[in-house]
């Protein structure tokens, strides 16, 4: 998801741009105005401690499937249905925990038993959106399958709404969903974190007959309900993270292309408003690059499947996976901006929501504390976008564009567990930092070789940063632990320290960093000839130059590092 724009931004005329722009400000000054350290444990309330950790009642059990079967009535602002969840015990138990806002109601929850009965189960509300389901015992291994009905008026939450019943442009009614910041509990009752996802899920809407309702996964079949509603199977074959759970109702129109290549065919589906259609099909062809350079650079698109499907929503875009939103004008660049530069050749919800695809949704973080995993490759994907299409000069430009947005005052790894939102540093200082990597390997074959074996590795799986690290070491036969914490668990970058003496026409150079181990090489010198030296923290090493102060030269368009010269 990108995170900058708030909610309230809507699609047309210049009050996007000043919106925008006042949401990126404001997100910086609240990200200056904080200290520099995660929040102390003490500070974290009930609620988001118990959504947050991984708790006993979360850790008994493994996700196998969902099945979401919802209406939603736009007339009556109103969403029910119910949601079957089936799981795994990992261990014997009696009770599990899953979440859903209080301002829904529960209706009953039911467990199903293997003769096709039903049997209602006691529940718990405890603070914030938790639910505890008693069941009797149940031993280790056993797969149990509950029937969890809700109803209620869905209220709007965080930048994109959660869930927002609003109109199109046109003044139509429209449904969409966001639900990456708030999470996929303001809703729909489901276990909501990361970490466990279900090996497959249905998702059944039953909408007003006069609209379109499209969610994630392949299309299965629709039916006239007879009551002025129809109803619209989808089929995920993957894995999928609760808060990419999606639907959108709406007066769409669909197009279709597939696209082809050594992996097979993937079908292309896009639904748009009626109006939009001819913009649509001339820029969605840029759909076909993105397509190439991700599958070039990672192996294949990963949920062929179930298809790839743009949606076009109200708000800027997320990367609801195989339905990602689009809300931005059928333009390049992200919402007018940029109004010149390498920004503005592509367009930037297509090739930034989609590199999530394999950076967000086949790659999850375990827990919100390491959302970079989605956001800083995403943003790095962006760049390599650039690379493939035109070359590594601009790439290295374009991620070097950034930098001005980046705050360094907290670490963009937040505190594990508590539903933190890590700053939005996680997009450009984690792209910065990915380039800055690429920098240190120094040698293109062997990182192109890395990412790809990175992705394919750990694709469809949850992950910690710890895991990316060990994986990132063991393949470069390198220590990289201290440059990695140094950029994602300390706030400020490191500082490249130059004491130069005229006389001797030497330098003197050491890193000042948080991490003691940080050991960085870095090409400094003449920039038609960089020399590589590998500074350290705790002493001066020096080297001899015929350069002087002013035109001895840093790289720090391939490191993100700040220097220091006296
Ligand atoms: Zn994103």
């Amino acid at each position: 998801m990108r995170s900058s724009i708030p909610k309230a931004t809507r699609r047309h005329g210049t009050k996007l741009l000043s919106t925008s722009l006042v949401g990126l400000l404001v997100g910086s000054l609240a990200i200056h105005a904080q200290t520099t350290t995660a929040k102390p444990t003490n500070t974290v309330s009930e609620a988001d401690r118990l959504r947050g950790e991984y708790g006993p009642y979360r850790a008994n059990n493994d996700l196998l499937y969902y099945h979401l079967d919802v209406r939603v009535d736009p007339e009556h602002q109103m969403l029910s249905g119910k949601n079957t969840i089936r799981f795994k015990m990992l261990e014997p138990g009696t009770r599990i925990q899953l979440d859903l806002v209080p301002v829904f109601n529960i209706d009953k929850i039911l467990l199903d038993q293997p003769d096709g009965a039903t049997t209602p189960l006691k529940f718990e509300r405890a603070a914030g959106r938790t639910v505890y389901v008693d069941f009797p015992e149940q031993k280790k291994g056993n797969v149990v399958t509950i029937e969890f009905y809700y109803s209620g008026h869905p209220v709007e939450m965080g930048r994109f709404g959660g869930f927002v019943f609003t109109k199109d442009p046109m003044g139509r009614p429209l449904a969409n969903t966001a639900c990456e910041e708030e999470g996929a509990s303001v809703w729909w009752p489901n276990k909501d974190q990361w970490r466990d996802e279900p090996d497959t899920m249905d998702i059944s809407v039953e909408a007003p007959s006069t609209l379109v309702e499209v969610s994630n996964g392949r299309f299965q079949k629709k039916a006239d309900l007879g009551d002025g509603f129809t109803r619209w199977d989808w089929h995920v074959s993957y894995p999928i993270n609760n808060y990419d759970v999606s639907l959108n109702v709406g007066t769409y129109v669909h197009f279709d292309d597939t696209y082809t290549d050594q992996y097979g065919t993937l079908t292309l589906d896009y639904f748009v408003f009626p109006e939009d259609l001819d913009k649509a099909k001339h820029q969605f062809i840029q759909v076909k690059n993105m397509l190439k350079a991700y599958e070039h650079y990672f192996g294949e698109y990963p949920f062929y499947r179930d298809g790839y499907k743009l949606v076009e929503a109200m708000y800027s875009g997320v990367e609801n996976q195989t339905a990602i939103t689009y809300g931005n004008h059928f333009e390049n660049g992200y919402l007018g901006r940029p109004k010149t530069g390498i920004g503005t050749w592509f367009d930037f919800i297509i090739v930034h929501e989609s590199a999530h695809e394999w950076f967000g949704n086949s790659i999850t973080a375990r827990d919100r504390s390491d959302m970079w995993i989605h956001e800083g490759w995403a943003n790095y994907c962006e760049s390599l976008f650039v690379e493939y299409m035109w070359g590594k000069g601009d790439a290295i430009t374009y991620v070097n564009t950034t930098k001005r947005n980046i705050g360094n005052a907290k670490p963009v790894i937040c505190q594990e567990g508590t539903v933190c939102t890590p700053p939005v540093d996680q997009y450009y200082k984690g792209g910065l930092f990915l380039n800055t990597l690429r920098s240190v390997i120094d040698d293109d074959r062997e990182w192109f070789a890395l990412l790809h074996d990175y992705y394919q590795h750990f694709k469809y799986q949850t992950i910690m940063t710890t895991d990316m690290v060990a994986f990132f070491n063991q393949h470069t036969k390198r220590n990289l632990t201290p440059i990695f914490n140094e950029y994602l668990r300390h706030a400020p970058i490191p500082i490249l320290e130059l004491k130069f003496d005229p006389q001797a026409h030497t330098v003197a150079y050491r890193w000042k960093a948080d991490e003691a181990a940080f050991a960085m090489p870095i090409k400094v010198g003449d920039k038609d000839h960089w020399q590589i030296i590998t500074p350290v923290t705790t002493r001066w090493q020096t080297m001899k130059t015929p350069l002087d102060t002013e035109h001895f030269d840093v790289a720090t368009d391939l490191y993100y590092v700040n220097v220091s010269k006296s």
